[in-house]
């Protein structure tokens, strides 16, 4: 089978290198970042010339892609997939989107007579790179199963949660759960600073206590080592709760806490740390008390 992979960053590179490790598929890359497409062709993909030339040769299609306007683009725009690709071909979308965005684009492939599966991923850069990421899949449940080997090559954990737009409800939610708990530990970690406890120790009771959670885990570690080289840049973060408190809105779900979390987010992109790690979030707490959480 050929699989075609278009936009291979943070998280599409190395699912996508595991999707060439660990399965016989003939890969076919393509990203507009060169040295992207390099870190696959280097490992036995083959470089697409664009967009449609990838989607003209493959029978399964995957994008990993930064925002809903770029996937919509990438899916439905005059050179995307559904132009290009052959009638009976699969797209499996594994970007963070809004709900809407995912099911206009489903419905633009059915018109063309493609199928479409909303596959969202959970873990980080970290489970993408050794294939135990959570795939989060919404669509129809035959193709969910004829595509579920593939999801598996690169995936440990691969939830079907229902029809198009199932998969992005189920990831919006996470994420804003994930984005508060990084925030509350941000805010907790600054407190440890100023109460002058050690916080290797404060750490090692926290990741063993009733306080842990991964948002806690990466936050801590990061901000530890002042590394904010982007893994999960803010940029993305904050599309990716905006989405979330769209939908909470939509739903009449009050927000109390998201909302405080996005103000953060809010104050860390306006000192120009967007396209720093999510987690720089901290380095709002920490310009406005003057001291750094290093440890
Ligand atoms: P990234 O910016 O590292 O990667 C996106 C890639 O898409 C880049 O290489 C870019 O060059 C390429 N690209 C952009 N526009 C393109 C186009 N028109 N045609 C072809 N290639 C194009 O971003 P990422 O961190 O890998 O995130 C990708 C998606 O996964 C986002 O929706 C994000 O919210 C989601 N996500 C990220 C993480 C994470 O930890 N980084 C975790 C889960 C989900």
């Amino acid at each position: 089978m050929k699989v075609g992979f278009i936009g291979v960053g943070n998280m599409g590179g190395p699912m996508c290198r595991n999707i060439i490790r660990n399965t016989n598929h003939e890969v076919i890359v393509f990203d507009l970042n060169s040295d992207a497409v390099k870190a696959c062709t280097e490992l036995g993909a083959a470089a697409g010339a664009s967009v449609a030339d990838v989607a003209s040769r493959c029978d399964v299609i995957l994008t990993s892609l930064p925002m809903p306007n770029v996937v919509e683009q990438v899916a439905l725009g005059p050179d995307g997939i559904a132009a290009g690709a052959k009638s009976g071909t699969v797209y499996i979308d594994l970007s963070t989107n809004a709900p809407a965005t995912a099911r206009r684009c489903a419905a633009g492939m059915q018109a063309k007579g493609l199928a479409m599966l909303e596959a969202p991923v959970s873990g980080g850069t970290a489970r993408a790179k050794d294939g135990t990421i959570v795939i989060m899949v919404g669509g129809d449940a035959a193709t969910f199963e004829a595509q579920l080997p593939l999801l598996k090559s690169f995936s440990g954990e691969v939830v079907h949660v229902g029809g198009i737009g199932m998969g992005s409800t189920a990831k919006l939610i996470n994420n804003m759960l994930a984005f508060c708990n990084s925030a509350a530990a941000a805010e907790a970690l600054m407190i440890g600073k100023r109460a002058g406890i050690d916080l290797h120790k404060l750490d090692q009771v926290i990741r063993n206590a009733s306080g842990m959670s991964s948002g806690y885990a990466n936050m801590a570690t990061k901000a530890f080592k002042g590394a904010f080289d982007a893994t999960f840049a803010l940029d993305l973060a904050h599309k990716d709760l905006r989405l979330a408190m769209e939908m909470a809105d939509e739903l009449g779900v009050p927000g109390m806490i998201a909302p405080q979390v996005m103000n953060l987010m809010r104050m860390a992109r306006g000192m120009g740390l967007g396209g720093a790690d999510s987690t720089a979030m901290i380095r709002v707490y920490e310009r406005a008390l003057g001291t750094e959480v290093r440890a």
